[in-house]
């Protein structure tokens, strides 16, 4: 039986809504196995391009339930392999996705929202405020969307991109299921990353879903009064309550929590500041540092590289792992911070 919530888009069911949509339409539950490998294995456009189907069961699907693919606008691409599309919903509305090479192979950093209510001092995807939320189904498109132009296999993806995915926390819940189902893409949880703020009652609530995904936090500063000056929702969940939540979500999952922090010359890249944040790191956790991608409505300065290696050599010496992150894909604006809704895209009919 479907229920209210069913999603009346189809590439937000899994496999269990599709069985049961399809049942209630009086067809075969297989019909539902069918319909989910021929979305994410067959890229199937529409539900007239599924000609094992009768005819009749096409034309009841087409009218009781909706198809919509992203189409993309424009697909640009950088000397370093990352490719970023601009991906035109169905209403018109628009969306960054980013493919990304790496050693072992491709990832995607998928936008969860149209815009972004958050408003961080420093990133492009908050300018003009948040939309709307994306659907679980346009949500995993955009990684149909990255596996048709990979030369290889997509085998990771980040909700990074624009929007802040524990602000749209049922689709984006949905969309893990989803992109993790065996008979679609098949990715293992623990190649899927979830990237936020700090909604401290949303990690709470994600630790208790059995879904073992990487939680990384975007961190930037160890004290409450830079934090607030660079990210707003400090002030809702300061550090006092972001930094036990994360410590559960390590405790209830067994995965490690991964620290983001961009580094912005003169305001949060000292060496006394990583010994602060050392401080405050008191339980297993991993700080991935990001020279801060200019973003040019914002008046900073990304940290030069030896003040980078001097943040990390400081957190390493005090026994925290740190990476430096790849600034792939700056020169097409598909860096971390730099996505954009690009404005809204008339559908054409
Ligand atoms: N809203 C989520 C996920 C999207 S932002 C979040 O904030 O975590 C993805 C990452 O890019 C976050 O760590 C964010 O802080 C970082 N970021 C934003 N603007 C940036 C910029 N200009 N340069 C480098 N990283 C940036
Ligand atoms: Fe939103 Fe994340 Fe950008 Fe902040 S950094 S405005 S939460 S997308």
């Amino acid at each position: 039986m479907t229920t209210p919530n069913t999603p009346i888009d189809v590439r937000s069911w899994l496999p269990g809504d599709a069985a049961a949509a399809l049942e209630e339409l009086g067809a075969e539950p297989y019909r539902g196995r069918q319909l989910f490998r021929a979305l994410w294995q067959g890229r199937l456009a529409s539900f007239e391009q599924l000609e094992v189907w009768p005819r009749a069961l096409r034309a009841r699907m087409a009218e009781a339930y909706r198809l919509d693919r992203v189409v993309p606008v424009t697909e640009q691409r950088a000397h370093d392999g990352t490719v970023k599309g601009l991906l035109r919903l169905a209403d018109g509305e628009a969306v960054e996705t980013v493919l990304l090479p790496h050693r072992y192979g491709w990832s995607v950093c998928v936008s969860s929202q149209v815009g972004c209510a958050m408003g961080c001092h420093f990133c492009a995807s908050g300018i003009g405020g948040r939309r709307r939320n994306l659907t679980a189904g346009e949500i995993v498109d955009q990684v149909a969307w990255a596996a048709s132009v990979a030369p290889g296999r997509v085998s990771r993806v980040d909700l990074m991109g624009i929007g802040e995915p524990l602000d749209n926390y049922r689709e984006t819940v949905r969309f893990l299921r989803l992109v993790h189902e065996p008979t679609g893409f098949g990715l293992s949880y623990r190649h899927l990353t979830v990237s936020t703020s700090g909604l401290v009652p949303a990690i709470l609530k994600l630790a208790e879903e059995h879904l073992p995904v990487t939680l990384a936090v975007s961190l930037h500063a160890p004290d409450d009064a830079l934090r607030e000056r660079l990210m707003p929702i400090n002030r809702a969940y300061p550090l006092s309550k972001l930094l036990p939540a994360c410590e559960t979500y390590w405790q209830r999952t067994g995965r490690r929590v991964s620290f983001e922090y961009l580094l912005i010359q003169d305001v949060n890249d000292s060496t006394t500041l990583a010994d602060r944040l050392a401080d405050q790191l008191t339980f297993p956790a991993h700080v991935n540092v990001i020279p801060w991608n200019p973003v040019p409505e914002h008046p900073f300065r990304p940290s030069p590289p030896r003040q980078v290696a001097a943040f990390c050599e400081t957190l390493l010496n005090r026994g925290i792992p740190c990476t430096v992150r790849r600034e792939l894909g700056q020169e097409i604006q598909a860096a971390c911070g730099q996505l954009r809704r690009s404005g809204a895209i008339p559908v054409q009919s």
